[in-house]
């Protein structure tokens, strides 16, 4: 285990106060209540903070789920999309039916290569 000196500086900071805390219990000059609250505020003060954190997450997923459900704009060409919009041209990353954008019907990315080679025959012939 290594220290940096901030944290020497705060471990020895944290055994000042835990110290003194402890003399003044002994000499009657704190009440062990007080010191009681102050540790369960502490305490609520970190559940507060790891909710916070929790909620922050949450919200980085829902943005991440949300950019997903907007799609990409492509004309549908590459292989990363699950689904695709003709109209709007948006390629989706998910299963998006109908179009994010329009309501529309969105098309697999099996049925767009279809289209794409009957489209190619068509025009070899
Ligand atoms: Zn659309």
């Amino acid at each position: 285990m290594s220290f940096n000196s901030d944290d020497l500086d705060a471990f020895l900071w944290e055994v000042d106060v835990v110290t003194k805390q402890v003399h003044d219990i002994i000499d009657g000059k704190v009440d062990i209540n007080k010191i009681l609250e102050k540790e369960k505020a502490k305490q609520e003060r970190k559940e507060k903070e790891e909710k916070l954190r929790k909620l922050k997450e949450e919200i980085k997923i829902m943005e991440e789920l949300d950019k997903k459900r907007k799609g990409n704009p492509g004309k549908g060409e590459k292989d990363t999309y699950v689904r695709f919009c003709k109209r709007c041209f948006v390629e989706y990353e998910i299963d998006c039916e109908p179009c994010y954008h329009c309501n529309g019907k969105t098309i697999t990315r099996e049925v767009k290569k279809e289209f794409k080679i009957g489209k190619e025959k068509r025009t070899t012939r």
